[in-house]
């Protein structure tokens, strides 16, 4: 059983959390918190031992009256594997910790990615990050590009890619964000931040990225034109996508118009917290003219990264390959709408 730590309990650590208890292999050693928020009631329900993140804020979860199990120091010397989901910069200044105590650390996609050895996507890069130290499991958008590069490159090679992304302005949680009435060009700079980000799991690949800001919550929305290496029927790639356990195809007769009924759908199908670990690729917008492939997909933010957290812990200890940890994620997960 391998003993996960999980410092920074907020919209990922939470979901990281719980994905780990349903794991066969790995128990969740405890949680760490700054404050004693909602979430850290929430984790003292369920059971999650809970430590503090920083020193001097001990008292202040005393004083609410949930019991604090030690401080952090305590949980990443007793872990297997430490799972950094602290806001962007904060797994940055983590990293000595863990080096202290000679713990694996995943971090997020918030963090440079020159901080880890390597850049992760279960899909497309497992074996890379097997025995590393330090490994950062890239963001909800670089994931949801690569799942969906990684079995084009290697069915058909891709050429080119050119993506533009619809961002939600923030999480439904993140009452301070927006825009709450605008369309914002964001980044307002062309290639966006994403391409090199994506670069970093497939270091040849030509992708140029433009990103938008919208007055959302629910999704993100990629509009993707892929240039393959040769010219291909849209039925095939929407057969080759659909051996993809994480690319879920959304047929035309669920009447799924965006990422509303998306969430909706996911709710009513039982997912904890209505969330979508999957791409969820439109299957009529797979269109494929001479060598150009076009699609959208909806992503959702708040749990794509959640799969390839528990699939990076599995690597970092060396207990699995890559096949058969997505399988053992996916299905205690139930991954595969
Ligand atoms: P969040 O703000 O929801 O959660 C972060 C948690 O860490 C909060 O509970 C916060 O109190 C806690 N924290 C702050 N400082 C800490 C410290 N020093 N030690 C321990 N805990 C501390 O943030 P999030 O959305 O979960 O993002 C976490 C990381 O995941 C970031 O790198 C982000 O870029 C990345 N990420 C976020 C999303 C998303 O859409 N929310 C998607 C993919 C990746």
């Amino acid at each position: 059983m391998q003993q996960v730590a999980i410092n920074g309990y907020g919209t990922i650590g939470k979901r990281v959390a719980d994905a780990v208890r349903q794991q066969p292999d790995m128990e969740v050693l405890g949680v760490a918190k700054t404050r004693p928020n909602f979430e850290a009631e929430t984790a003292i329900d369920k059971g999650f031992p809970l430590y503090a993140a920083v020193e001097e804020r001990a008292e202040l979860f005393a004083e609410a009256g949930l019991d604090i199990a030690g401080p952090v120091e305590e949980l990443v010397a007793d872990a297997d594997v430490v799972v950094d989901a602290t806001p962007s910069g904060i797994g940055a200044q983590n990293k000595a910790l863990y080096e202290e105590y000679d713990t694996p650390a995943l971090y997020q996609g918030g963090e440079d990615a020159d901080l880890a050895d390597v850049s992760f996507n279960a899909r497309s890069n497992f074996e890379d990050a097997v025995d590393a130290d330090h490994v950062r499991v890239v963001s909800c958008n670089t994931t949801g590009l690569s799942r969906v590069i990684a079995p084009l490159r290697e069915a058909y090679g891709v050429e080119k890619v050119r993506a533009t992304l619809v961002r939600r302005g923030g999480d439904p949680g993140q009452t301070s964000r927006g825009p709450i009435n605008d369309i914002l060009p964001n980044p307002v700079t062309i290639p966006s931040h994403h391409g090199p980000d994506v670069e970093t799991i497939f270091p040849d690949l030509d992708i140029d990225t433009l990103g938008m800001k919208v007055p959302a919550t629910l999704m993100h929305m990629h509009s993707l034109n892929v240039t393959l290496e040769e010219a291909v029927d849209d039925a095939a790639v929407r057969d080759l996508f659909a051996d993809e356990s994480r690319l879920f195809l959304i047929p035309e007769r669920m009447n799924i118009d965006g990422s509303g009924k998306l969430k909706e759908y996911a709710l009513d199908a039982g997912r904890p917290r209505g969330d979508v670990w999957e791409n969820c690729i439109w299957e009529e917008s797979i269109s494929t003219v001479g060598d150009d492939l076009y699609l959208f997909q909806g992503i959702h933010q708040e749990s794509d990264v959640v799969p390839e957290n528990v699939d990076a812990v599995r690597a970092v200890t060396g207990v699995a390959d890559a096949d058969e940890s997505i399988e053992t994620t996916d299905e205690s997960l139930g991954i595969g709408l």
